[in-house]
C-alpha cells in the first residue's frame, strides 16, 4: 500500500511527505490513536518508502524491497508481532542489539512495535539508549491507541505523529467500493466511528444481527419491566464485548435520531432505518420531543466517555440509570 491508498489522516501524510522530501524522517516516531485507522499501515509504508528502489517520496510496491516488506521477508524492516501482549525483554534486546548494524540489504533499518502501550518498563528501558542516540539508518516506529499510556521518557524522544478517525463520508465511499448498498454503506460507517478496520472486517449479515439484538435491548430498556435486560448484558463488561458496547450504543443513536425524525414529522425517506419504521413509529408516539433529545444526550455522552479511559460496566450502568429515568416517566 502506497501513501496515496491509506484511507484518511491527510494531516499525518502530508508531514511524512515533506520529511521525506527533505530526507529528514525522524528515527524515532510515535503513530498514536485510535484503532482501525491505519496506523500500521503508515508505518508500513513509511518503511518501504526509506527503502524503495525506484521512489524517494512513496512505496512503488513492485521494486523487490517493497514487495519483501509487504511479504514480511525484509531483513532489514522487523514488526514485533501485534498479539504480542507484553513485548518480550529479548526482543527489545534484540532490537537494541540490531539497531547498531548497517542495514543488511536496504537503506534504512526500521522496527515498527504494534500495540507499544504494551511494552512493560524493563523493554521500554532498554529501548531508550537507541531511542536517545539513534544511528542515522535507524527507525523506530512506535504504534499505539494510548500514547499516553508510555512511559514519559519514551514519549519525550519521540515525536508524535496524532492519528484521527477516518470520516463517516469517506468509509462510505470505500463501502460502495465493496459490495455495499449505498443505505448498507451509511449504516455501517455510521456503526464503527471512524475504525475503518472494523467497516471491512464486518459482513451485512454481522450488521444485522447486531441491528437486531440492539433494537430489542433498546425496546428492553424503554419498558420499564424489562429493562435490567441491558445492565445484564452490560453491567459487568469483560473486555472482549467493550467494542460491542460501543457499537450498539451507535445504533441506539441511529435509533434515537429516526425516532426524533418522525416524532417532528420529518421524511421517513431519511430514515436511518427503514426497516424498523413501524416500531420506531411506535416508540416516538410515547416519548415527547425533550425525552428523546435526553435520550440522544445520554448516547452521546456514553460514547464520548467510552473513548476515555473510564470503567465500561459502570459507564453501563450510569446509562441505564440515566436512560431509564428519562423514558419510564
Ligand atoms: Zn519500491
Amino acid at each position: 500500500m502506497a501513501f496515496k491508498d491509506v484511507a484518511g489522516n491527510v494531516r499525518v501524510k502530508r508531514i511524512l511527505k515533506l520529511a521525506l522530501d527533505r530526507d529528514r524522517v525522524p528515527n524515532s516516531l510515535i503513530f498514536g490513536g485510535p484503532a482501525g485507522v491505519g496506523k500500521t499501515a503508515m508505518a508500513l509504508t513509511l518503511a518501504k518508502t526509506l527503502n524503495c528502489q525506484t521512489l524517494t517520496a512513496d512505496s512503488c510496491d513492485a521494486c523487490p524491497s517493497c514487495r519483501a516488506i509487504d511479504e514480511g521477508r525484509h531483513p532489514d524492516v522487523m514488526t514485533f508481532a501485534a498479539e504480542v501482549r507484553d513485548v518480550k525483554i529479548e526482543q527489545t534486546r534484540l532490537l537494541k542489539q540490531m539497531a547498531y548494524l548497517r542495514p543488511m540489504l536496504g537503506k534504512r533499518r526500521v522496527f515498527i512495535i504494534e500495540e507499544a502501550e504494551n511494552l512493560n518498563d524493563a523493554s521500554a528501558n532498554s529501548l531508550l539508549k537507541v531511542l536517545e542516540e539513534p544511528p542515522s539508518f535507524t527507525h523506530v516506529f512506535l504504534v499505539t491507541a494510548s500514547p499516553f499510556r508510555l512511559l514519559p521518557t519514551i514519549r519525550s524522544r519521540c515525536r508524535t505523529l496524532a492519528f484521527s478517525a477516518i470520516g463517516r463520508e469517506e468509509i462510505e465511499e470505500i463501502l460502495l467500493e465493496r459490495d455495499f448498498s449505498r443505505e448498507q454503506a451509511r449504516i455501517l460507517a455510521l456503526l464503527v466511528d471512524g475504525n475503518l478496520e472494523r467497516a471491512q472486517e464486518l459482513a451485512w449479515d454481522d450488521v444485522q444481527a447486531l441491528k437486531d439484538e440492539a433494537w430489542s435491548l433498546f425496546e428492553s430498556l424503554a419498558s420499564s419491566d424489562r429493562a435490567s435486560r441491558f445492565l445484564e448484558r452490560f453491567g459487568a463488561l469483560p473486555k472482549a464485548v467493550q467494542e460491542e458496547f460501543g457499537e450498539v450504543l451507535e445504533v441506539f443513536s441511529s435509533f434515537a435520531r429516526d425516532i426524533l425524525l418522525l416524532r417532528l414529522g420529518g421524511d421517513p425517506s431519511l430514515l436511518l432505518n427503514p426497516d424498523l419504521e413501524g416500531r420506531l413509529r411506535a416508540t416516538s408516539g410515547s416519548w415527547n420531543t425533550t425525552q428523546i433529545l435526553g435520550v440522544l444526550d445520554e448516547i452521546d455522552r456514553a460514547l464520548t466517555d467510552l473513548r476515555g479511559n473510564f470503567n465500561k460496566g459502570l459507564l453501563a450502568i450510569a446509562f441505564f440509570s440515566n436512560f431509564t429515568e428519562l423514558t419510564h416517566v
